[in-house]
């Protein structure tokens, strides 16, 4: 459904190198990407800031041509057939609003519906949906100026999705919001996806918003792609600790001498094990010879794991 083949964007940038001389620059933003997503699919698509994130949104939507590779968006060349691309397409990003300031979302929405050509009857169906499900009734007769970021959000999102598109592209949907807003933006999010099956690409540096919606995860750094696979796997893959505490039911017994950063305090006992490193039978064999009252295994934070593959980039 979206495939990119050996893709690069450099942007040329001007150095000053005197006081009335500067020289032009090429800025590699994305370096031979390949990816393919398939109908249904939604990925999240992270790297942290300037790794090229927007700028293969920005190809795939059309605005930019690649300066190599190709794109095809459901068999379409998003640059050369930009029409076409639009109406499979919808796009949102969270740092620039597509909704006119002055107006009320329903303006903006029958704006876009004239735009799209979109048949009154489907219109309407479309419109009584999407007032249901993002609750657009809250704030549906005030201009956009004076709507919360998450109302506003809500309004963008109706925005991408008035023309059914079966693809959208979510650039940093959450960003500068708080937690109960962001929350409640994924749920929408999840919930559109089960509901319309439309595939979604989601780009972002908030790692929550992959671990809570996306089921692949396509990690970019450099303008390289280094990882594609599940969250699951990615922390597999870096090698990270988990901190295991154990709360014996009486003094702490003697531990196999392999485990690290071991810390006895009466009772209780934590350390860290590496599963990648296929360390887990030792904590079997911890568990397993003495009576536990509790047990906790913290996952190393996600941050961490992401920061382990970042470095690891280029090495
Ligand atoms: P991200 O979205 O992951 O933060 P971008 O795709 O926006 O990254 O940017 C990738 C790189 O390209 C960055 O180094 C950025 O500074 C550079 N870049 C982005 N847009 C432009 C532009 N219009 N002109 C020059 N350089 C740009
Ligand atoms: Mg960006």
């Amino acid at each position: 459904m979206i495939e990119l083949s050996h893709v690069s964007k450099s942007y040329k940038i001007q150095k000053k190198t005197g006081w009335f001389r500067s020289e032009t620059q090429m800025k590699c933003a994305v370096k031979d990407v390949s990816l393919s997503i398939g109908r249904g699919e939604i990925v999240g698509y992270i790297g942290p800031n300037g790794s090229g994130k927007s700028t293969t949104i920005k190809m795939m939507s059309g605005i930019l041509l690649p300066d190599e590779g190709t794109i095809r968006v459901n068999g379409v060349d998003p640059f050369y057939q930009r029409k076409q691309n639009g109406r499979n397409i919808g796009v949102l990003f969270g740092q620039r609003s597509q909704l006119w300031w002055h107006l009320k979302l329903e303006d903006t929405l029958n704006l876009l519906r004239h735009m799209y050509d979109i048949p009154d009857a489907q219109y309407a169906a479309r419109l009584s949906m999407l007032r249901k499900t993002l609750s657009l009734d809250e704030f549906w007769g005030q201009p956009i100026r004076q709507l919360s970021l998450g109302q506003r959000m809500r309004g963008e999102l109706a925005a991408a999705l008035i023309h059914s598109p079966s693809i959208l592209y979510l650039d940093e949907p959450t960003i500068g919001m708080d937690v109960i807003v962001k929350e409640s933006i994924r749920d929408l999010l999840k919930l559109i996806h089960q509901r319309d099956g439309i595939t979604i690409l989601l780009t972002t540096h908030d790692l929550e918003d992959v671990e809570r919606i996306c089921s692949r995860v396509i990690v970019i750094s450099h303008g390289q792609l280094c990882f594609d696979g599940s969250m699951a796997r990615l922390r597999e893959q870096c090698a990270s600790d988990s901190t295991v505490t154990i709360l014996f039911a009486s003094e702490t017994p003697e531990l196999p001498d392999q485990l690290r950063n071991v810390k006895k305090e009466g009772k209780r006992v934590t350390f860290t094990i590496n599963r990648a490193m296929g360390e887990s039978p030792l904590l079997a064999e911890t568990i397993s010879r003495n009576i536990v009252r509790d047990i906790a295994i913290s996952e190393p934070p996600v941050e961490n794991v992401i920061r382990d593959l970042y470095e690891g980039v280029g090495q």
